[in-house]
């Protein structure tokens, strides 16, 4: 990302969120505002650059955001993902209706797929049936889970319209048919506006479709998908660096004798970052590759979370502090689609 831009970024980081991480983390707030400025100011935005700038910029984005608060950093990679699908589908008017405004910051998008990630994984059945209706389709079915919601957003699903044939499309919250509820009874990323989500024949018009083979569309946005989420660990990471960096002299240096140190973590997570930047820069890219990164980074994020839960000791066994909200948050990383068994599943 260009300086102007990361220091844009920078200014957006310490005004509009870190004053909230703390709420965010213990009160379930939802930094809508912080996601909405960085649109504003022109972060979110193509233009005429190439893909593999658009996706460097992105994970840029991650990152920063995940070092101060991953619950954020989360929402922030469900729009990139709602964009991505935007950018990629050749349903143009689609595209001319929805991206100014998703890049603009005016729409927020989100993501209903982790079930059919699993589903074509062999994991799970489609959670979502289609069937065709005059105009579109009439969606029907509950996804358990869809974060970065709200009354005005959007999110991109996946329905089975039979054995054989999926459609991918663009739902908007406020659509007739569909209900949610709020969930903020987990163990962390309470701030990230997370809703199950009841549809009972939606209607989604023609013009919402993102794609009518959605199996070959999942083969096209799945390296960037899952490329944009490694960001989230390698920020949780540096974040607990810097933070294990700062006990170093505690208790005349105790921790030095601790089994896991700063340099270590720092020199695997400078390498994945490497690895993740070399891949996406190619023509095309096998989305085992990424997917290999991704898993790597999951592990690397849980290490880093444990190291800096020892180094700093009983301070960090607070309920609030902040290696123990990175902790709980490293465990949500683990977990989110594809989680590490999922993964540790294809990769084989
Ligand atoms: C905070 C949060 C936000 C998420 N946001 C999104 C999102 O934006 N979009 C999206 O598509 N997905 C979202 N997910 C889902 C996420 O990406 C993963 O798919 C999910 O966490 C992975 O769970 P799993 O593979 O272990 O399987 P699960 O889906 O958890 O299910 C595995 C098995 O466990 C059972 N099970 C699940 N929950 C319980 C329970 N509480 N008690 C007993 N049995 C249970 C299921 O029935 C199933 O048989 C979110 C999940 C969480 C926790």
């Amino acid at each position: 990302m260009v300086l102007g831009k990361q220091e844009v970024l920078a200014e957006l980081l310490t005004k509009e969120l870190k004053p909230y991480v703390k709420k965010i983390d213990q009160d379930a707030f939802y930094a809508e505002n912080f996601l909405r400025r960085l649109g504003e100011a022109g972060l979110l935005s193509s233009g005429d650059r190439s893909q593999s700038e658009v996706v460097s910029d992105g994970l840029y984005l991650v990152r920063e955001t995940a070092e101060i608060c991953m619950t954020t950093a989360f929402c922030l990679w469900c729009h990139l993902a709602a964009l991505t699908y935007v950018r990629t589908t050749e349903n143009e008017r689609l595209k001319a209706d929805l991206l100014p405004s998703l890049e603009d910051g005016s729409l927020l998008g989100a993501t209903g797929l982790s079930n059919p990630m699993k589903h074509y994984a062999g994991l799970e059945n489609l959670h979502l049936k289609a069937k065709r209706t005059p105009g579109g389709y009439l969606v029907s079915g509950v996804l358990p889970a869809v974060s970065n919601l709200g009354r005005d957003h959007v999110f991109g699903a996946i329905a089975g319209l039979n054995d054989q044939q999926q459609i991918m499309m663009v739902i908007s919250c406020d659509s007739p048919g569909l209900t949610f509820k709020e969930k903020t009874d987990y163990l962390g990323l309470n701030g990230s506006a997370t809703f199950s989500c009841s549809l009972r024949e939606v209607f989604i018009a023609e013009d919402r479709i993102l794609s009518e083979e959605a199996d070959a569309f999942v083969a096209n946005i799945r390296p960037t998908f899952i490329a944009y989420q490694i960001p989230l660990g390698l920020g949780v990471t540096d974040a607990s660096v810097r933070s294990i960096e700062k006990t170093a002299n505690r208790q005349n240096g105790c921790n030095q004798y601790l089994p896991v140190q700063a340099p270590e973590l720092q020199r695997k997570r400078t390498e994945l970052e490497y690895q993740l930047l070399s891949l996406i820069s190619k023509e095309s890219v096998d989305w085992k590759e990424v997917a290999r990164i991704r898993l790597s980074a999951a592990y690397l994020t849980l290490e880093s979370v444990q190291a800096d839960m020892l180094h700093n000791g009983s301070s960090a066994y607070q309920r609030a502090s902040a290696p123990a909200r990175r902790l709980r948050e490293a465990y949500f990383f683990a977990n989110l689609t594809p989680t590490i068994k999922h993964l540790e599943k294809v990769l084989i």
